[in-house]
């Protein structure tokens, strides 16, 4: 089952591809993917988008790019909605998501929200047939901390976020829908990670505890205590991740070197749509001892784990040493790893 995603002229592609990431993070059946079609603002001349006609406008999508009835839609903007919701449907799996002013409430960035909302707006599509009785059953009192609170003030929203909670009549009526128990655990994972990565974010300077990292059987490499944060490599990246990884003692660039079939191994588990020569091509290439090509990857990599991760968690997940000594990741517990 699929997710398309996508966007009005107003919201980047660049915060999409951002917010695609977060929601792939929690393995299951639902695929999120980013469209290429972008909304033109004609549907917000006015400075506001009339819900009704951004729906009217997603069936078209839907018989214009044949898209499966059974995935779902969703449109992001970042231009207010004429009935001042931040969140539309129409009870066919269309959906429409005001992404701007969480800034006002958390500097944690957008996407969590954002991604946030389209998983609550999945399950409550499961859970009830229709847009109405969905609506009538939302909890007028927004001060439960269940997804299905009716919040009037953006920062409520963030509150159902950092609780990530269903009210036990919300989980009864969830039980009785009998959903697939694969998309329930995915929504459910994701609801809970989302939180511990927006914790995670907001206490970034505070942080003291440690995340094992993961392999997912994808080949994912995710922070499973932080909410399964993810560090986004190439396949060659990962080979070279996994291989520092995997010692406890680390690499000179020498060393390194002379690890090229142990590499060539790593690479082709996670390219293995290669052929064994081109695969080591690419490998030769890294450790020629006359090119910098293994210290571009290395940085490259590095550079990942400090966006993700910031400054000063990110020293213990780093390839770090010093010119001519042993290059390793600093994190000890990192061979308690559970792969
Ligand atoms: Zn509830």
């Amino acid at each position: 089952m699929n997710v398309w995603l996508i966007r009005t002229e107003d919201f980047e592609q660049k915060s999409l591809s951002k917010i695609e990431e977060l929601l792939n993070a929690y393995d299951g059946p639902i695929s999120f993917k980013c469209h290429k079609n972008i909304f033109l603002n004609s549907i917000s001349k006015k400075g506001s988008i009339h819900p009704d006609e951004a729906l009217i406008q997603m069936v078209n999508f839907r018989k214009l790019y044949k898209i499966d009835p059974t995935d779902f839609v969703c449109l992001y903007t970042n231009t207010r909605l004429s009935n001042n919701f931040f969140t539309h449907g129409d009870g066919f799996r269309n959906f429409i998501i005001h992404s701007a002013d969480w800034g006002l409430y958390t500097n944690a960035g957008n996407e969590f929200p954002d991604a946030y909302l389209l998983y609550s707006n999945i399950l409550k599509s499961f859970v009830y047939e229709d847009y109405g009785k969905m609506y009538s059953h939302m909890h007028k009192d927004s001060s439960l901390g269940c997804y299905m609170d009716l919040c009037v003030h953006k920062r409520e929203i963030l509150l159902k976020l950092r609780t990530a909670d269903i009210c036990d009549n919300c989980l009864e009526h969830i039980h009785d829908k009998h959903i697939d128990g694969r998309i329930i655990g995915q929504i459910l994972d994701a609801f809970e990670g989302l939180r511990k990565q927006l914790l995670f974010r907001n206490r970034l300077q505070l942080e003291t505890k440690l995340s094992r990292i993961e392999i997912t059987p994808k080949g994912k490499f995710i922070l499973p205590d932080y909410g399964n944060i993810e560090l986004k490599f190439s396949p060659l990246r990962k080979s070279i991740y996994k291989l520092f990884l995997e010692s406890k003692q680390g690499y000179t660039m020498a060393d390194l070197l002379g690890s090229d079939s142990k590499l060539v191994k790593l690479y082709q588990s996670f390219q293995p749509n290669k052929t064994f020569n081109e695969l080591n091509a690419t490998i030769q290439g890294i450790c020629d001892p006359h090119s910098m090509r293994i210290h571009e990857e290395i940085s490259k990599i590095n550079a990942e784990i400090v966006k993700k991760l910031g400054e000063r968690v990110s020293v213990n997940y780093i390839i770090s040493g010093e010119r001519g000594e042993k290059r390793k990741i600093n994190y000890n517990l990192i061979k308690e790893k559970t792969y």
